[in-house]
């Protein structure tokens, strides 16, 4: 499977960066994004490293979805916000800041003034990993 040593994300996966993990299998990753922009904020990849949609196979894309899917619907039963957001994002003006294909799962809730281009701001540590471990419950 392509990896990219420099990667993050691909660091993440390996385990060679922590990460609170929220699901696994052969051929995905599911973990919580440490800069949320709601609580339950998370990301999921396909394990090989592709920089974008543009590069991925569109199996892995699917197989990736699959899983986006899966967890989505575990934060929907932990957190019951008003809706929820799969974002994926391609290039600078996209904002992408990790070059290695994910999804974000993101909770939303009336007013909540996210808008599409975010700043990273680092969230609380302890509460991310406390949600991680709700959500994996329900996955
Ligand atoms: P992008 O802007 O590329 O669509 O999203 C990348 C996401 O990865 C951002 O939301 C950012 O907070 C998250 N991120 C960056 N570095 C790390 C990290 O080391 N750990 C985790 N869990 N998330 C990260
Ligand atoms: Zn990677």
């Amino acid at each position: 499977m392509n990896t990219d040593p420099d990667c993050i994300f691909c660091k993440i996966v390996a385990g060679e960066i922590p990460s609170f993990k929220l699901y696994e299998d052969d051929e995905t990753f599911a973990f919580m994004d440490i800069n949320p922009v709601n609580p339950g904020h998370a990301l999921v990849v396909h394990r090989a490293h592709h920089r974008d949609l543009f590069e991925i196979p569109a199996a892995d894309v699917a197989i990736a979805t699959r899983a986006a899917q899966r967890v989505a619907k575990a934060v929907q039963a932990t957190l019951e916000p008003a809706g929820m957001n799969l974002l994926q994002c391609n290039g600078p003006a996209a904002k992408q800041s990790v070059p290695h294909f994910h999804m974000h799962v993101i909770p939303r809730h009336m007013g909540d003034g996210l808008t599409m281009n975010w700043d990273l701001v680092q969230g609380d540590m302890d509460e991310i990993g406390a949600l991680a471990g709700k959500i994996r419950a329900s996955l």
